[in-house]
């Protein structure tokens, strides 16, 4: 029954290509053309940040990591570079309702995760958005990616522990130290009790500075978790 509304919901609704609009065969979510011009972070890369790597590096670090620069991160790791090829599939998602492709978007984080599975992560956790942000958008993206990527792997989304009590900028209308002071201390948990001892995995769609990855790991980690790892399905990268 549920092959047969998908049937007629892809003739009346045919997928289309999240970058170009497309309209495609199959689930990939990008036509062929579109697919060829992203960037995939691939080995080797930084174990620890998830930086990536000069090719040929057989080291597992990159150079800040091996210093034992302060990380409140067990890992980090995304799917693609954040560039001008992949940047209108995320806004796409974002703000044109595109929703139909968390999908498709949780299968990338889930390829990108390869090392956070491994280890272990007991609760999803999307990046939330301040209430008035989210009656205007309608929908949290990062939640949706949650409810999807959980889908895959059986890992339960917490969406409720981790709340941005205080209303921010959009982060893309700020600059360097901006973006850190204007995200700064936005973001409590509200029941620490259930994310003591957890390994817990942030998700969200872009990572650009990680100023906002970064206060929602500090709240979690003062909450008692036992790690925090950051998932994105795209980065900026120098
Ligand atoms: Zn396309
Ligand atoms: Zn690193």
């Amino acid at each position: 029954m549920l092959k047969f509304i998908k049937c007629l919901a892809d003739i009346f609704l045919p997928p289309r290509c999240l970058r170009c609009g497309k309209i495609i065969q199959g689930e990939n979510g990008l036509c062929d053309e579109c697919f060829s011009q992203i960037k995939f972070i691939s080995a080797p890369y930084c174990q620890t940040c998830g930086h990536p790597l000069p090719s040929g590096k057989t080291v597992a670090q990159c150079p800040l990591c091996v210093q034992g620069n302060k990380n409140l991160f067990r890992m980090q790791r995304s799917r693609v570079y954040y560039d001008e090829n992949s940047r209108p599939l995320i806004l796409n998602f974002k703000f044109h309702d595109r929703t139909e492709n968390a999908e498709f978007l949780a299968r990338w984080l889930y390829t990108a995760g390869h090392d956070i599975w491994q280890q272990g992560a007991d609760v999803l956790i999307p990046v939330p958005l301040h209430q008035t942000r989210l009656r205007t958008r309608k929908f949290n993206q990062s939640a949706l990616l949650c409810k999807e990527l959980s889908k895959i792997t059986g890992i339960p989304v917490d969406y409720t522990s981790l709340q941005k009590h205080r209303k921010t900028k959009p982060q893309v209308e700020c600059s360097g130290q901006m973006r850190v002071r204007n995200i700064k201390n936005a973001f409590t948990v509200k029941f620490p009790q259930r994310l003591k001892d957890k390994r817990i995995v942030v998700i969200d769609d872009v990572m650009t500075t990680g100023s906002t990855l970064k206060e929602c790991a500090k709240v979690l980690r003062l909450a008692g978790a036992k790690s925090v790892d950051a998932l994105t399905v795209a980065r900026v990268l120098k």
